[in-house]
């Protein structure tokens, strides 16, 4: 009857239908009394109507104790499932449930290009906190750390156990320019948060961006690595995964999109159009970085806008000649594109959308993850 705890199965329905059964009856039998008042001395003979109530009746027993059964049958199952993908010292999805959840971001990143990021957070010399405190206090400490990394993420985000001192979270639609500050609001949270008996906890995190080739395997152990090299240049850092992205730290101190070979059509004009995107963006990206007046911003993004309209027109000019036989897919997926890309810049003049999620969105969404998936498609038939 708790109707919070929405327990999906048959019970319920075995339940309704007696309900059903024995609400059917009744009126029948009110019904028929109604029209006959006087007979009422049938009830206590053996008529066709007292053996239909009868075995109304009966059904309606059935029906409802084997309901009630199953559905405390289902809540238990129910509790055991929830049991098995916890972890039980946190409360959070345990590494069982992570490793359930994480392909299907994958093959949402295949499908529809969001981005999706993975952070590997460690803590730092946690056995002297158990050594010198005790495990208890371990024990604490872990509990805490979680409520103070949760209150760092949003709700579409995960946080989960991967053994021990070690926690995964994935961020559904979030691409590197809202991971890395993320990754770092996580760091910055626990060096300061002050832990029971005043204890002070630092934690390594290794960033890895989910790549359109990647398994779970393969972007988990990139994550492992970056994890990895935050605690051999010193703990309490976040260091990003060192694979090819298409952003590259390296050659600037600031990130910027850099040209890969997986972008290259065969085709002058497309690639030529997809290195000026790629500039375009680079040129947008350190304007938000300086920052720049949002009136500038804006007029950066409205220009570079109508450049990738443009390119999709010439695009479509080209594949279409080509024979191209998805052609009218991807003509919706580029309106969809300016269309969203508009909206957005105007809701960021407005102050609703930050700089970030419209950059995001032009920089990843539009031009890299739309050349990598989508173009990728026509480009053999160039
Ligand atoms: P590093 O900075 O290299 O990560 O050092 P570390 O000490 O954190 O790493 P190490 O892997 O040597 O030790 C991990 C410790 O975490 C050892 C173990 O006792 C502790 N630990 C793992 N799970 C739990 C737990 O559930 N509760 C408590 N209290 N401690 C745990
Ligand atoms: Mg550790
Ligand atoms: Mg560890």
């Amino acid at each position: 009857m708790n109707r919070k705890r929405v327990v999906s199965g048959r019970g319920k329905y075995l339940v309704v239908a007696g309900l059903t059964v024995i609400i059917v009856v009744l009126s029948a039998r009110i019904l028929s009394v109604m029209i006959k008042p006087n007979d009422i001395s049938s009830m206590l003979h053996q008529t066709p109507i007292q053996v239909a109530t009868f075995f109304g009746a009966f059904m309606s027993l059935i029906l409802m104790s084997n309901g009630f059964v199953l559905m405390i049958k289902e809540r238990a199952d129910e509790h055991i499932l929830q049991m098995a993908m916890k972890d039980r010292l946190t409360g959070i999805w345990n590494r069982v449930r992570l490793e359930e959840e994480a392909p299907q971001e994958i093959a949402r990143l295949e499908r529809y290009g969001h981005p999706t990021s993975l952070l590997m957070v460690d803590l730092d010399h946690f056995k002297q906190v158990n050594d010198q405190y005790g495990h208890a206090t371990g024990d604490l400490v872990l509990k805490e750390f979680c409520a103070v990394v949760q209150s760092c993420i949003r709700t579409t985000d995960i946080l989960a156990r991967w053994g021990g001192e070690e926690f995964v979270v994935l961020l559904p639609n979030s691409g590197f320019v809202n991971a890395a500050p993320l990754a770092e609001r996580i760091r910055a949270a626990v060096e300061k948060h002050e832990f029971p008996y005043g204890l002070r906890v630092t934690a390594s995190i290794g960033l890895a961006i989910c790549q359109p080739s990647d398994s779970w395997s393969s972007w988990l152990d990139r994550a492992d690595q970056a994890l990895y090299r935050a605690k051999s240049t010193g703990r309490n850092r976040v260091e990003v995964e060192n694979a090819p992205t298409e952003f590259d730290t390296s050659k600037t101190n600031i990130v910027q999109l850099v040209w890969r070979p997986a972008y290259e059509s065969g085709n002058t004009v497309i690639d030529t159009q997809h290195r000026a995107l790629l500039e375009h963006s680079n040129i947008l990206l350190q304007a938000i970085l300086d920052n720049r007046e949002k009136s500038e911003i804006s007029q950066l993004v409205d220009c570079l806008i109508s450049d990738i309209e443009q390119h999709f027109k010439d695009e479509e000019a080209i594949f279409q000649k080509a024979g191209y036989s998805d052609c009218k897919h991807h003509i919706e997926l580029h309106e969809k594109l300016i269309d969203r890309a508009r909206r957005l810049s105007n809701h960021f003049l407005n102050g609703q959308v930050r700089d970030s999620e419209l950059l995001h969105f032009i920089m990843y969404e539009m031009v890299t993850q739309h050349i990598l998936i989508e173009d990728r498609k026509y480009f053999s038939m160039l």
